[in-house]
């Protein structure tokens, strides 16, 4: 996984940059609540190469006691995590004091650095914009993010500088992260579960030594772990920033099939939580819930009941996913947690051949079919499944554009009913016939 960070002070136009570069659509974050406002982390391809991008700035509160320390921080992060770093000025401000601390810290690093100069928008602004290369970077960029101008030279040196491809790991092979806030057990639980021999990396079937992934053949079963905060512990020191661990998060969820998400059962599912939630449901990732510290719960009849009720009613509605409740330190349940993941990722993997989803699902649609549109009848004639990494069903109709939202949640409901598709989110689309 490729990922390109964009540091910068606020206001340089790093989200505009940041939009220019994933394009408005492609900003996968954008329709879910609470992570609207960050904009933080996008996908984008260019010359066939894709990658990750992250602008670190979503991330600096501004106030101004803290602000220095602030970027500082996202700095230093984005030093850490990324392959390739744009650094991002501003040519109607000149380099200013904080630019030139930013400049002293991306010198010293060993990973390729970009500086981009923004606001480069007509002929004068070009002749001040050469007093940029004093910063000392060979590689310096002008650009207009208004205008998109200069930005494809910026995007062919960023993948230019991209690293290699690892070897990709097996697809038959299911790849598990355990994500969550710090301190909820992520890595008392893979220590339980997988002894403490784990951070021995092995070079077997699709691991490298820098890969993401872990290959484990372990109590027969044979899995990949992704790599994730707190798991190796040798980046623990940043990791309470919200904006590390989120990031880190972010990369797991991206590099895996299933997504444990694990919460801290004294603290129940908070913001942060229904967060990295969202964001593996867009992804299309099979996940499940891990309530961990159960053990530190007082216990009556309905306990685990109520509780499940409870985080059930915010992961609405896609909710049709399994919740354990599991002690990390106590050996409760852990081992539920490798079956849960090997059977959300068998669900997810599913394949229905055209005879059996009409045979199934036709009658259902005779029964109940589509309001009318205008008078017209909607005809759905046939089902597929489309060749994509998750469970996907297009419906073949004569009116696609009419079916609204409930029906298709009717449908995704029945598919649900029919089929076991627990902890996978699926996909409903409508095709012309
Ligand atoms: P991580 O940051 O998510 O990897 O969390 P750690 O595994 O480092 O755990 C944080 C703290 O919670 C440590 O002190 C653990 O001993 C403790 N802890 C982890 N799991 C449990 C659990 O199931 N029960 C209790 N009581 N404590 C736990």
């Amino acid at each position: 996984s490729n990922l390109v960070a964009v540091v910068g002070r606020p206001n340089v136009g790093k989200s505009t940059l940041f939009n220019r570069i994933i394009g408005e659509k492609k900003a996968i974050i954008d329709d879910i609540s609470g992570v609207t406002r960050d904009r933080i982390y996008g996908q984008s391809t260019w010359n066939g190469r894709e990658f990750s991008i992250v602008d670190t700035g979503g991330f600096v509160r501004h106030s101004d006691d803290v602000f220095e320390t602030e970027i500082r921080s996202q700095v230093k992060i984005a030093i850490e995590e990324a392959d390739v770093i744009i650094f991002l000025v501003d040519v109607t401000t000149g380099i200013t004091d904080l630019d030139s601390d930013v400049a002293d810290m991306l010198r010293a690093v060993d990973k390729p650095v970009i500086v981009v100069v923004n606001k480069v928008d007509n002929y004068n602004r070009q002749l001040e914009a050469n007093e940029f290369w004093s910063l000392g970077f060979e590689r310096t960029f002008f650009m207009s993010s208004l205008t998109g101008a200069g930005s494809g030279e910026v995007l062919d040196e960023v993948v230019e500088l991209l690293p290699e491809g690892e070897v990709k790991p097996d697809k038959e092979i299911p790849r598990l992260a355990i994500v969550g806030q710090p301190n909820v057990g992520k890595s008392s639980m893979v220590n339980t579960l997988l002894g403490v021999d784990r951070n021995i990396v092995t070079d077997i079937a699709g691991t490298t030594r820098d890969s993401i992934h872990t290959y484990y053949n372990k109590f027969d079963k044979e899995f990949y772990l992704v790599d994730t905060a707190g798991i190796r512990k040798k980046s623990k020191v940043h990791e309470d920033l919200e904006f590390y661990s989120v990031l880190r998060a972010i990369r797991a969820i991206d590099e895996s099939d299933v997504c444990a998400l694990m919460i801290d059962a004294t603290m129940g599912i908070e913001a942060q939580d229904m967060k990295l939630f969202r964001i593996a449901q867009a992804r299309k990732k099979g996940i499940f819930i891990v309530v961990n510290k159960w053990d530190l719960v007082e216990k009556e009849t309905n306990t685990a009941r109520d509780f499940e009720k409870t985080i059930k009613e915010r992961l609405r509605p896609f909710d049709d996913v399994p919740v354990l409740f599991t002690s990390a330190t106590e050996k409760i349940r852990v081992m539920r947690v490798l079956d849960t993941a090997l059977n959300v990722f068998k669900n997810k993997a599913q394949k229905f051949k055209t005879s059996e989803l009409n045979k199934v699902l036709l009658p259902i649609i005779e029964r109940t079919p589509p309001p009318t549109y205008r008078g017209n009848f909607i005809k759905i004639k046939y089902i597929t499944q489309l060749p994509l990494s998750y469970p996907a069903f297009a419906f073949f109709c004569n009116h696609p554009r009419e079916i609204k939202q409930p029906y298709r949640l009717f449908l995704e409901n029945k598919l649900r009913e029919t089929f076991n598709f627990t902890g996978v989110p699926i996909a409903v689309v409508f095709k012309q016939k």
